[in-house]
């Protein structure tokens, strides 16, 4: 069955994996070609780090982060060709992809409450595309887990530390700083913080990227899609 054939109203993809595993671009692929929603939720976890830097609050405080928590408003666009994140009305995709947030959301997403919140609001978009008919691909730590743990196919994305690192530092060219070295380094830092809500589900398909193309991880998601898809008829 292809792509074409099948109808995919309905359907939870749930992509899980750290930094640099290729999640997200594999993610906006399959969301692309099979017509689904998209759903990034680590941009609203960098999101709502933005905003607690950008309004001088200490984030290492997790009762300070608390005291704000009700006040930015984060809106995401669920479209794969242009996924957008909104605080407060503004566009926020640049910043919140800066090395300093990257380096510093991990303490935020520690807070339980903070889970609580943005997980609720996870689900939320979620249902929205369910009740509109459509599907939905949904990238993040926990979704196979906790955020949809009845999605229909869960994928779990590794790659090995030095290959995150080499993707990462490709994408960060802007900034000087983060060469492969210094990327490694602070993703190591990143990943044992993250540790706690990384667990892949009993039910995800594990796929290691290390040595495969894009193509090729797009291919093998899409294929376990195409297993749950609603014939047309
Ligand atoms: O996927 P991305 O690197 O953009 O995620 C940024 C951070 O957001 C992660 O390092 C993690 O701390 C947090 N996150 C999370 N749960 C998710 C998605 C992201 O805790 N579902």
């Amino acid at each position: 069955m292809t792509e074409a054939d099948a109808t995919y109203g309905g359907l939870v993809i749930a992509i899980d994996g750290p930094a640099g595993s290729g999640k997200s671009t594999a993610a906006r692929r399959v969301a692309a070609a099979l017509r689904l929603r998209y759903l990034d939720t680590g941009a609203m976890y960098r999101a709502l780090t933005w905003w607690m830097i950008d309004h001088g609050v200490d984030i290492a405080d997790p009762g300070a982060v608390l005291a704000r928590l009700d006040q930015p408003r984060i809106v995401v666009r669920a479209d794969p060709d242009a996924p957008l994140v909104m605080l407060d009305g503004k566009d926020v995709s640049g910043p919140i992809r800066s090395r300093e947030v990257s380096n510093r959301v991990s303490q935020v997403a520690a807070i339980p409450r903070v889970r609580e919140v943005l997980v609720a609001m996870q689900q939320r978009i979620i249902a929205d595309a369910l009740a509109a008919g459509e599907g939905i691909v949904a990238e993040g730590r926990d979704i196979g887990t906790v955020v949809a743990p009845s999605a229909e196919v869960k994928v779990y994305l590794t790659a090995s530390e030095r290959a995150r690192a080499q993707r990462r530092s490709a994408d960060l060219t802007a900034d000087p700083a983060a060469t492969v070295a210094t990327t490694e380094r602070e993703q190591a830092r990143r990943d044992r913080r993250d540790a706690p809500q990384m667990a892949m589900a009993d039910d995800a398909v594990h796929i290691d990227t290390t040595l495969l193309d894009l193509d090729e991880v797009v291919r093998r998601i899409l294929a376990l899609a195409a297993q749950q898809a609603v014939p047309h008829g």
